[in-house]
């Protein structure tokens, strides 16, 4: 048995009641949370390890429900052009051209700018290979929820995605049964489906019915740009979410990804299906449109935060996703008072985990889930002098205040320093696989400034 004691912080639980301890304790016994608030002495053991944490924040890990580990090494990839040109010349080319062992250090990649940024758990919407994903989340010792992108349709797909309905649900069901509930059940699969322009309405019922056969969620990218909606109603008659409300497949299991172009009528279906929501606001920003996520969350839809892709959004931060969830509603709303602070430490712990189907695993600092937690250190010009204790979580916290990151009862980080995973070898490797893929893709990114080539 072996125990760690925090002691003297201020601790978050993020429980039912939202209850804070000034000066509380936690005592995390091997991969559990064993008391929180006041702990009596008689719980300790005499060779535990003390950590007195002066005072300084803790609080659950963060959730980031959609984060693609795939494109971490295509950042760049996408900046400033539109959302087509992004779609078939740079991601498809992009990600068509990775390989397994490109796909393992791009996960280990993602997971080091996760941890840094207080990330215990996350779900990964789709990549082409699950394998190295796996053994990627494995190493770095979070928790992830895994899917392969899976498409049976569409215009202009490179010639390695066209595959059939059969073949896509086949692969799904294997890497299920090879990698679902591994790494002591940190990682764990689920069924993807990429975006109704690139699943048929069958593959979308029998990946919800595999879905709930195997007792996982589907992991879906839903109403993300205008152009889909316009495409739903051009080939369906109806917008995205009345679709999938007509083919069954709304329920309590389906993340719902982006989620921007949503009648008041389909908010409705959301929330009596309990369909779960992952807010991405940057990249939701970038294909232009503003998710009606304060309305979501008046209805009690549970509704989660996450960064999209880093070929999307660049950013992988979810203390950045926080605060640009704090204000761009603020902005289209006119209203400064929606989405306040406390709601979205909310959305980015608890709902995450409800999201992900894991509330009764993680999530909250209570006796008997998961240790998965962050300590934050505020000290530093950006953060100090810390007024607000809760909003400053969200108004002024930068990832760097996160000093420990903590999943399954073991540090992964500490003092900044990620534990489990060698930050200098995998970004050298990282940097040198992302220049073989666009050479190989054909990606010739302009120079957007006259550069002149001066060697010394
Ligand atoms: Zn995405």
């Amino acid at each position: 048995m072996s125990q760690i004691l925090l002691k003297n912080g201020y601790v978050l639980t993020m429980n039912e009641d939202n209850q804070i301890y000034d000066g509380g304790s936690i005592l995390i016994e091997n991969d559990k949370i064993k008391a929180v608030g006041k702990v009596d002495d008689k719980l300790i053991s005499s060779d535990a390890e003390i950590v007195d944490l002066n005072g300084k924040y803790v609080l659950p890990g963060f959730v980031n429900t959609h984060v693609h580990t795939s494109q971490q090494i295509s950042r760049g990839v996408g900046d400033d052009v539109d959302f087509q040109t992004w779609l078939h010349k740079r991601m498809f080319p992009f990600e068509s051209n990775l390989t397994e062992q490109d796909s393992y250090v791009s996960t280990l990649m993602t997971c080091l700018e996760l941890i840094k940024s207080g990330v215990t758990s996350f779900a990964e919407p789709g990549g082409q290979f699950v394998s190295g994903m796996a053994r990627g989340v494995s190493e770095a010792g979070i928790r992830g929820k895994l899917a392969k992108s899976v498409m049976d349709c569409g215009e202009g797909l490179p010639k390695v995605w066209q595959r059939s309905m059969k073949m896509e649900l086949d692969d799904q069901i294997d890497a299920f049964e090879k990698f679902h509930n591994t790494a002591d059940e940190r990682v764990q699969v689920w069924f993807g489906l990429r975006t109704i322009f690139n699943d048929s309405d069958e593959i979308i019922i029998k990946t919800k019915e595999l879905a709930d056969k195997y007792g996982v969620g589907v992991h879906m990218h839903v109403a993300e740009a205008k152009s889909e909606i316009e495409y739903t109603q051009s080939v369906y008659g109806e917008p995205t979410v009345t679709h999938l409300n007509r083919l069954g497949v709304l329920d309590k299991n389906l993340l719902a990804v982006h989620t921007v172009w949503l009648t008041d009528e389909e908010v409705d279906l959301f929330k009596k299906h309990d369909v779960k929501v992952s807010h991405n606001p940057a990249s939701a920003m970038r294909v232009l449109g503003f998710a009606k996520i304060p309305l979501m969350m008046d209805k009690g839809i549970c509704v989660s935060i996450g960064t999209d892709g880093a070929s999307s959004s660049n950013r992988m931060d979810m203390v950045d996703e926080m605060w640009l969830t704090s204000l761009i509603h603020k902005g289209w709303r006119l209203d400064s008072t929606v989405m306040p602070s406390e709601n979205i430490l909310e959305m980015a712990t608890k709902n995450g985990a409800r999201a992900l189907l894991d509330d009764k695993v993680y999530g909250q600092l209570v006796p008997g889930l998961k240790a998965d937690l962050i300590v934050v250190d505020p000290k530093g010009p950006s953060m100090m002098p810390v007024n607000d204790k809760v909003a400053a979580l969200v108004t002024a916290m930068h990832s760097n205040n996160i000093q420990d990151t903590m999943c399954d009862g073991k540090w992964v980080m500490r003092d900044r320093k990620v534990l489990s995973i060698n930050e200098d070898d995998v970004l050298e490797e990282g940097c040198e696989r992302a220049k073989a893929i666009y050479r190989r893709a054909g990606i010739v990114l302009p120079d957007r400034f006259p550069v002149k080539k001066i060697y010394q």
